[in-house]
């Protein structure tokens, strides 16, 4: 019998690998706490760890699991940032989940987008109280407006459609272009041009703070930036400071550059030592959701699915389709 120790475990993902796991028959072990080298021993016993994107796989964790005779790490997220994969290389391969719902991410994209522009969450709370005073709630129209695309992978992709379907221009950078009929620029023109601004490329050290004081400095005055990818594409202090000088005209966070001790959890009763998130949620042209972009049905089935495939095949005959291997392509990036 297979066992699994899965760690930072939410209600949802107990549901969802629960159903799968009926056609699979592993031992699950539900962790809530997050992996980590202080964490990995909860793993004795078991052949595979599951985790999760605010996991922390460096290093040392791999390290506490190699002595643990883990056998595989089963990434139920398709970002692996948090993952030493060079160190893991030669100790215990790292698989993780390529797709499940590009859509999912995208339309989250374009959810937060309508919300922050048409002032939807206000007018909510207003009406709720029979407030219906429409001052304050005035936005812009997407139709005809730039929208710049940094990364056209599989949710970069979908986006655009969903983009093209609001009547909306689009300019795309990639150092990949792969899509016909994408009219693609190099990053300064994409800063230069667009009205809004959506990062869906991975968080590497190449794109680490690709948002930052310069490239605001270059942007439109008033555009709308958009991310769904990795908290630390973008340079917080920087994009606090663009939003409090009104260089910037909106920002709609469903990721944060330090939000792995914050998201996912119940902070209201909390303190939070975060000066600079605690000034962007308090800033009205700010909309922050807690890295949900992945959360529909569809995509759950699909991670608890592709994961717990990964790990059968490898104990079957030790395939490793979605290993995450160093040599980064156009595939594994
Ligand atoms: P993907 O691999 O299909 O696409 C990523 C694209 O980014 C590729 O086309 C690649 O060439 C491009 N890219 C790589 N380096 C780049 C660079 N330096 N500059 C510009 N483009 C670059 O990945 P995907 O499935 O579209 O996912 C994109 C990202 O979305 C993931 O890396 C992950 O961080 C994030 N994500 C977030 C959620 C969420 O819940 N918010 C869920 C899934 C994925």
């Amino acid at each position: 019998m297979i066992t699994i120790s899965f760690y930072d475990t939410k209600p949802y993902d107990k549901k969802y690998f629960n159903i799968i796991n009926e056609q699979y028959g592993f031992t699950i072990n539900y962790f809530e706490t997050k992996l980590s080298a202080r964490t990995a021993k909860l793993a004795e016993g078991s052949d595979a760890v599951c985790a999760f994107v605010n996991d922390d796989v460096s290093a040392p964790t791999i390290d506490a699991l190699h002595k643990l005779g883990i056998k595989i790490i089963a990434m139920r997220c398709a970002g692996y940032n948090n993952v030493d994969i060079r160190y893991a290389q030669d100790k215990i391969p790292v698989v993780r989940v390529p797709a499940y719902s590009p859509h999912a991410v995208a339309e989250h994209a374009m959810a937060l987008l309508l919300t922050l522009n048409r002032r939807i969450h206000k007018a909510f709370l207003r009406t709720r109280d029979f407030n219906f005073s429409l001052n304050g709630l005035t936005g812009f129209d997407l139709y005809g407006k730039t929208v710049g695309v940094v990364g056209t992978g599989k949710i970069g992709s979908a986006f655009i459609d969903i983009c093209r379907g609001f009547g909306m221009k689009v300019l795309a950078y990639d150092v990949f272009p792969n899509l016909d009929g994408v009219e693609y620029v190099d990053m300064e023109t994409l800063l230069k041009r667009s009205d809004l601004i959506s990062l869906h490329c991975p968080l590497t050290p190449s794109t680490r703070h690709i948002i930052n004081a310069k490239s605001i400095d270059k942007m439109k005055k008033g555009v709308f930036i958009v991310n769904t990818s990795r908290g630390a594409l973008i340079d917080s202090e920087a994009l606090l400071y663009g939003l409090l000088n009104e260089k910037l005209g909106g920002a709609c966070l469903d990721v944060y550059e330090e939000e792995s001790d914050l998201f996912y959890e119940d902070n209201s009763a909390t303190i939070v030592k975060d000066d600079i998130l605690s000034r962007l949620i308090c800033l009205p042209n700010v909309i922050v959701t807690s890295h949900q972009g992945f959360l529909t049905g569809e995509a759950l089935t699909n991670i608890a699915s592709t994961t717990l495939e990964n790990i059968s095949e490898f104990f079957a005959d030790g395939s490793l389709d979605n290993q995450i291997l160093m040599n980064f392509s156009k595939n594994t990036v």
